[in-house]
């Protein structure tokens, strides 16, 4: 038999010889991301209440480590929802090319925090170039959709990310509404400047807490307990990402 070479083996075959997609194709390539599935599950297991009841002041008033999130009328944990979105987004960017950092490794009863003040260290440690917490709200049941929360600016706490920390959340806004995410109805603002929150004070890298919604209204408690949705949570907050580096 003829020796011939590979590409000419290749093309009689029909095969195509394909460069692999090189890696500044994608969109998010040398990004870090670090994702903050708001609260854990065992931050109501009271074996845990003594950790749980460390405080620290965060620029602006004194804070508990953590607390134990919201649930649907029907008993979904806002901590597991917050969890399983955290990983199908994980799945996303690094399809993109992203690195993603976790701020906690686990969703489960015997696990507790970390504290809000050290998940934004996770942040700041991983030089992050955006940190996304994830939440979802318990507010009164008419209301529904999601809000965005960036840091005002704090002497001596946040006048190094409250103005990037801005400009994340107006494109986490913009993405996610362009790809169909319902802005809330029960504030009068899809974007909140806040001074109170731990996680973004404590923060050194552009932050934002996105609340995906209302667990206590009946369409968005629907949305958020099924795999579909929690899916639809995970692409609408991709696409908020992808809006800021893009
Ligand atoms: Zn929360």
């Amino acid at each position: 038999m003829r020796l011939i070479p590979a590409v000419l083996a290749a093309s009689l075959l029909g095969l195509a010889f394909q460069a692999p997609a090189a890696a500044a194709e994608k969109p998010l390539a040398g990004r870090i991301i670090v994702l903050d599935p708001g609260h854990q599950l065992g931050n109501s297991n009271p074996k845990f209440a003594k950790e749980m009841s460390a405080t620290k002041f965060n620029g602006s008033i004194v804070k508990g480590c953590n607390t134990t999130g919201t649930a649907t009328n029907a008993g979904l944990p806002e901590a597991t929802f917050n969890w399983r979105v955290a990983k199908r987004l994980r799945t996303l960017l690094e399809e993109q090319g992203a690195t993603v950092v976790f701020t906690r490794s686990s969703n489960s009863r015997d696990a507790w925090g970390p504290c809000t003040w050290d998940r934004a260290r996770i942040g700041t440690e991983a030089k992050a170039d955006a940190m996304i917490s994830i939440h979802a709200d318990g507010a009164p049941a008419s209301g529904r959709g999601f809000h965005v929360i960036a840091p005002s600016a704090i002497k001596g706490w946040t006048t190094d990310v409250a103005k990037p920390g801005r400009r994340l959340a107006r494109a986490m806004i913009s993405g996610m509404t362009r790809a169909g995410a319902e802005p809330a109805t029960y504030l009068s603002s899809t974007l909140s400047i806040r001074g109170d929150q731990t996680t973004l004070n404590f923060s050194d890298v552009p932050t934002v807490i996105v609340e995906l919604g209302n667990m206590r209204n009946k369409a968005d408690a629907a949305r958020m307990s099924t795999t579909q949705g929690q899916q639809q949570y995970a692409d609408w907050i991709a696409a908020g990402i992808e809006s800021y580096f893009s």
